[in-house]
């Protein structure tokens, strides 16, 4: 079992690698990597699908209108940003904010893979389509889908995996938004479920000792301007 601290130190390395990735395309045309945000430590975390235009130019996911949405549905419950943590399935902006493809999708999971590894969230919450197609490995949508939680194994940790409609598209649709709505007053009584029986553990061979952890001064002042800002903001709420 890993402390809270290495995870957040681990989470760390990967945010480092992620932030200079070239595995697909979008790499060439995006502003910023957004790697995702919030606690570590997280119960409960979201994962949508793509950063917009906001997103890409702060380095952050979910600020635009529909991460307003997000935060407002999240004080309903009495949470806010700093309890979860929130990523996507791509980190990358597709341009013009179209669909994200399956081959960036492919090569962006890995990524997704070692968040939820370390962070060991008890419920997550996919937020529209694409993710709930991701972590679920199936193609059944999400209309069918939302609100019905489900025990789902995803490396080696099960979790409770809870879809839910995107804000973004509750934002134009007020029965969407109702429906999001009430979907989402559910995940106070999922989290008091606590964590869902474990698969049993896989011997691996013994890990690589743990990288020196990066001092946070340093690692930001190798930035420069609003990727610094960016990865301030990010490694901050870690
Ligand atoms: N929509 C998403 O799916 N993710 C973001 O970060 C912003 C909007």
């Amino acid at each position: 079992m890993r402390t809270a601290a290495e995870r957040r130190e681990l989470l760390k390395n990967v945010y480092e690698e992620a932030r200079g990735c070239e595995r697909c395309p979008l790499h060439q045309t995006r502003t910023t990597v957004v790697f995702g945000a919030g606690n570590a430590d997280a119960e409960l975390m979201f994962v949508g699908e793509a950063p917009g235009a906001n997103e890409d130019r702060m380095g952050l996911p979910f600020v635009g209108q529909a991460g307003k949405l997000l935060d407002k549905l999240l004080g309903e419950i009495g949470m806010e940003r700093r309890d979860v943590f929130i990523a996507n399935t791509l980190m990358c902006r597709p341009p013009d904010n179209r669909d994200p493809q399956p081959e960036e999708i492919e090569a962006c999971q890995p990524y997704l893979w070692q968040k939820i590894d370390l962070i060991e969230p008890t419920v997550i919450c996919t937020l529209g389509n694409f993710s709930t197609k991701l972590l679920r490995g199936e193609r059944t949508g999400i209309s069918r889908l939302h609100g019905r939680e489900e025990v789902r194994t995803i490396g080696p940790r099960a979790v409770r995996l809870y879809p839910l409609y995107h804000p973004a598209a509750a934002l134009y649709t007020p029965s969407m938004l109702e429906t999001l709505r009430s979907d989402f007053h559910r995940i106070p009584d999922l989290l008091a479920l606590g964590p869902p029986p474990q698969p049993e553990p896989v011997e691996l061979p013994p890990e690589a000792e743990l990288d020196e952890p990066i001092p946070e001064p340093e690692l930001a002042e190798a930035m420069p301007g609003v990727e610094r800002e960016a990865a301030a903001a990010q490694l901050g709420l870690f």
